[in-house]
């Protein structure tokens, strides 16, 4: 394994003592080196980083808190076209640190709890699991960019029919209407 750059954020860190330093972390993170989502995306570039800011800290209750953000690019396939989208990826978060799943339990409810062994925290792994969670579950280029924009009302959930669009298909009991009324 290579020596990670300076700009590079600590894979394995103390969160605990972290937070007692009110410390913040600001590096980058190589989308080749998260598994799992390279697998959920279309491509990621061969260079290309996630960029992470944490904040460690205590709040008024001294609970150990880690807040950051994120910023990554990603190539999704859009589900209209099927063609690559290029997008940028970004998260805010804010997470509790546990050491169990009764403390977890115990965080309120804004927030998230960021299992982790007394002394060391994979800050890669929450990172990408905080990436996963913004990933878009069903991607689209925006209208104008998507070169398959006529075939967008196939996929959008049917809404109220369209009136005065296309021409009215003929309706066979109107026919037998107009049959009965020249009848008389
Ligand atoms: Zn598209």
């Amino acid at each position: 394994m290579s020596k990670a750059s300076c700009a590079g954020l600590p894979k394995s860190v103390d969160p605990y003592k972290l937070a007692e330093q009110n410390s913040t972390l600001e590096g980058e993170i190589p989308l080749s080196a998260l598994s799992r989502f390279r697998e959920a995306v279309l491509e990621v570039g061969e260079a290309a980083v996630c960029s992470v800011k944490l904040s460690f800290y205590m709040d008024g209750e001294r609970r150990r808190i880690v807040s950051g953000e994120l910023e990554a690019p990603a190539t999704l396939e859009c589900q209209r076209c099927m063609g690559h989208m290029q997008t940028t990826l970004t998260s805010r978060f804010t997470l509790g640190l546990v050491t169990s799943d009764e403390q977890a339990q115990r965080l309120p409810k804004d927030l998230e709890p960021f299992l982790t062994d007394d002394f060391s925290a994979d800050l890669w792994s929450m990172v990408e699991d905080e990436l996963l969670l913004v990933l878009p579950p069903f991607p689209l280029h925006e209208r104008a960019e998507c070169p398959a924009d006529e075939d967008l009302e196939a996929l959008e959930p049917k809404g109220a029919p369209e009136q005065g669009d296309a021409p009215a298909k003929e309706n066979p009991f109107s026919v037998l209407a107009d049959l009965k009324k020249t009848k008389h």
